[in-house]
Formats: C-alpha cells, sequence, structure tokens
C-alpha cells in the first residue's frame, strides 16, 4: 500500500501547477511531472541513461558528472552503462530521490541549471540528435492474456461464442513464457516471418512467409526488485517490485500460430519481434491516473485479491501507416479495461515460487475495449479477415502488409496534467528469402 511519505513524494513531483525552463507543450507526453527513463546515445558517445521534458532529451550522466546529484550517495557512475538495470538495482526510494532531484534541477525557478548555459551543450540534447536503445536488459519475459473483452472475441471467433471464455479465465491471470531476445525498442524494423502453416482445406503443412502478422496493443511493466527462489510476492508487495511501464507491440504470425500452438502454446508465431516505447514511465508517474478495475466476479483466491486501484487510465492509439501515406486510426482503446491489474499478474507469477529479476518484461496481453473502434489487434478489428479496413489510399488490409508502419501511443490525460509514453513504432519488412533447400 502507499504510505503518507509516498503521497508526500509523489505530490512534490507530480503536482500540476510544477513548470519547467526546459520548454513542454500542452500536448507533450513528457512535461517536468513525468521523468521517465530511458537509454540513448549520440554519435561517437557511448550508451547512458536519460530522461525527458518536451522535446529535450536530459544526459542524466551528464548531470551526475557535473555535481547536480550530490548529497544522493550515488556512484558517480551509476547511468553510465547502456542498461538501466544498475540504476534499477538501487531502488524506489533511489529513484525516487532522483526524480525530486531532477523536478527540483528543472524547475522554473531554479537557476542552478538554467542559469549556466555553458552547460547546456553537454547534458541537454534536441530529440533529433540522439537515438534511443532498449532501456534494460530483460532476462525473461512473460506474456499475460488479461483483457476480458480481447479473450471473449478470440473464444467468439474459434471456439464457441456461447463458451468464449475458458473455464480457468475468470480464476487466473492466464499467461505463458516468451523469449526476451526478440523484444526490441521502438524504430527497429521487423521483417515477415517464415513458418509452417496448413489451411484448414490442406492435408499437408507448407512452408513460406506468413500472411497473417498481425500487432497486439499491450502495455508492459517491468521488474525493478529480485527475488528468490522459493519466494512469492503479494498483490500488496507487488507494487514494490515495479519500476515502470511502456508500451508493448507484440506482433504475432496468426497463420503460423494456428497451426504450432496446440498443446504446448504461443512459439514462433510469437518470437520474431515485439517492440517497445524507449521510455520507462514510474508509477509514481502514473499514480494521478489509478482508477478501479472491473468487477472481479466470481470472486478470487485469497492469493490473488488486491485492495486499493491497480489500474490506470492510458488512452491507446493503433495507427497503421501505408508507404508514402498518412497515418490512420485504427483503434482507441485503454488500459483501464484490464479485468486482471498488474499486482495480481505479479503475485501469480511468483505464487509456485518462481523467482523474477530486475528488468523482466510482462505484458498485459492484448487490450481490448467494449467498442468495436477499441479492439487491440488485426485479427479482431477486421473480425478474422471478414470485415477488412479500408486505407486512405482505397487498399483493404485485414493484416498487415509489407512496408505497413505500426504507431502505437499512450497517454494519460486529465484537466490540469498529461503524463505520456511517446510512441512505438516498427515497419514491417518484407520476409528475407531463404534458399529452397538447404
Ligand atoms: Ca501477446
Amino acid at each position: 500500500m502507499t504510505s503518507w511519505d509516498d503521497k508526500q513524494f509523489m505530490r512534490k513531483v507530480t503536482e500540476p501547477f510544477l513548470k519547467s525552463w526546459v520548454e513542454a507543450g500542452k500536448e507533450s507526453d513528457f512535461p517536468i511531472q513525468n521523468i521517465p527513463f530511458g537509454i540513448f546515445n549520440t554519435p561517437g558517445e557511448t550508451a547512458r541513461a536519460a530522461t525527458r521534458i518536451g522535446d529535450t532529451i536530459v544526459d542524466l550522466h551528464a548531470l551526475s558528472m557535473h555535481g547536480f546529484f550530490e548529497g544522493l550517495g550515488l556512484d558517480p557512475d551509476i547511468f553510465n552503462h547502456d542498461t538501466l538495470n544498475p540504476f534499477i538495482a538501487l531502488g524506489k526510494p533511489v529513484c525516487r530521490a532522483v526524480r525530486e532531484r531532477i523536478s527540483e534541477i528543472f524547475g522554473e525557478t531554479n537557476p542552478s541549471l538554467r542559469d549556466q548555459p555553458e552547460k547546456h551543450p553537454a547534458i541537454l540534447f534536441p530529440l533529433h540528435a540522439i537515438q534511443m536503445l532498449m532501456p534494460v536488459k530483460a532476462g525473461d519475459y512473460t506474456d499475460f492474456y488479461s483483457s476480458i473483452e480481447h479473450a471473449t472475441n478470440v473464444g467468439i471467433m474459434f471456439r464457441d461464442p456461447a463458451n468464449a471464455l475458458l473455464p480457468n479465465w475468470k480464476h487466473l491471470p492466464v499467461g505463458y513464457h516468451g523469449r526476451s531476445s526478440s523484444i526490441v525498442v521502438s524504430g527497429t524494423n521487423i521483417h515477415r516471418p517464415k513458418g509452417q502453416t496448413k489451411a484448414d482445406t490442406a492435408e499437408f503443412p507448407e512452408f513460406g512467409p506468413s500472411k497473417q502478422v498481425d500487432f497486439e496493443l499491450e502495455m508492459a511493466f517491468i521488474t525493478g526488485k529480485k527475488t528468490e527462489l522459493g519466494q512469492s510476492v503479494s498483490t500488496r508487495e507487488a507494487e514494490d517490485h515495479i519500476f515502470g511501464m511502456v508500451i508493448f507491440n507484440d506482433l504475432s504470425a496468426r497463420d503460423i500460430q494456428k497451426w504450432e500452438y496446440v498443446p504446448l502454446g504461443p512459439f514462433l508465431a510469437k518470437n520474431f519481434g515485439s517492440v517497445i516505447s524507449p521510455w520507462i514511465v514510474t508509477l509514481d508517474a502514473l499514480a494521478p491516473f489509478r482508477v478501479p478495475g472491473p468487477k472481479q466476479e466470481p470472486a478470487v483466491l485469497p492469493y490473488l485479491q488486491s485492495e486499493g486501484d491497480h489500474n490506470f487510465d492510458v488512452q491507446l492509439d493503433v495507427l497503421i501507416r501505408a508507404e508514402n501515406q498518412p497515418e490512420q486510426l485504427v483503434c482507441h482503446s485503454n488500459y483501464k479495461y484490464m479485468y486482471w491489474n498488474l499486482a495480481q499478474q505479479l503475485a501469480h507469477q511468483t505464487v509456485n515460487g518462481c523467482n523474477i529479476n530486475i528488468g523482466d518484461i510482462f505484458g498485459s496481453g492484448t487490450i481490448s475495449g467494449p467498442t468495436p473502434d477499441s479492439l487491440g489487434s488485426m485479427l479482431e478489428i477486421a473480425w478474422k479477415g471478414t470485415r477488412p479496413v479500408k486505407m486512405h489510399d482505397g487498399s483493404e488490409r485485414t493484416f498487415i502488409n509489407d512496408n505497413d508502419t505500426i504507431i502505437m501511443r499512450g497517454y494519460c490525460v486529465n484537466e490540469n496534467l498529461r503524463i505520456g509514453f511517446g510512441e512505438v513504432v516498427t515497419k514491417i519488412l518484407p520476409a528475407i528469402p531463404i534458399p529452397e533447400k538447404l
């Protein structure tokens, strides 16, 4: 649960009236209240940690070298790594102290860096001059299936409309262990995967490029505190173990998935590329946007019961940009629809004693909403190919074509404040040909 101290901290850093001397427009996902963390580099330099205000990248290692984190007891090189893992490992109190210090340094009235413009070129970079990299080294990746609307739609399409949810679905957050090696940062383009598929009418499978590449609109949380084998994390403790969240495009090849998934679940249809947004937004920054989750009926087992609000009102957009065309909105959903919340997901992941590490990634599962414009995958939007999407250029989509770019954006907004994630962008490139015979 959130302590009084936590609340005091969050008030200090997320107060809507705070302003920075670094410009961030009203429409920016990155006002001074956000202070996310990422890894970046500039030409000829090594990768290091950053935060972002508006469209300005703040080099945290350079801030450290200039003494701006003095008194916090940090290793001066803590931000001089190509992943955030060493910083995250210091724990939430240190992360909070760093966010609070950044909030002070960049506060509108603080002259300490503002009035030393000779230091700015070493510390502040325009967005166009840098490249964002994978923010963490993820040892493990779990993908849940926690949107009731998505699970129901898939059940209706592939099984039985009258029994769309399998009997276990409302009793545990269904998930599987994915592969972390192919999780990449926004801006990484992915080649269409090749694999085995089998048409319903065919006797034997065939091999070739997937004809049904799809996106899955997800969010993911990243763990910031490890556990030992045998240890379980309760729903009450779960958020202490969560560093922050990203948007997550879990690319899928539906035709490969359909043939391969029985009986052990997803495999090559799901591990050819999953793409995350580069900025990890802390749960503290998201706190003003907490909302209750849907009522869980029937009641869940005691180890899955959670108190307080663990859902977040994050608006999520998916757009497709065909080559040389403007982007086109195909989905507007929201993370608040999640039936199973992140505390329940982490409690379930660890209830058997499975250990977790810093930097592990946990996908929410496709986030569909209750309306036809809020479906989080092409599988649902085009309803198994039966309702093609009309594109600006007159072409139709039932899945993703070669050279289509998929863009996902996520942001929280109320009358006073906007906290966002930026975007996840990836282009689907044609399959890499392989020789017919080896
Ligand atoms: Ca998924």
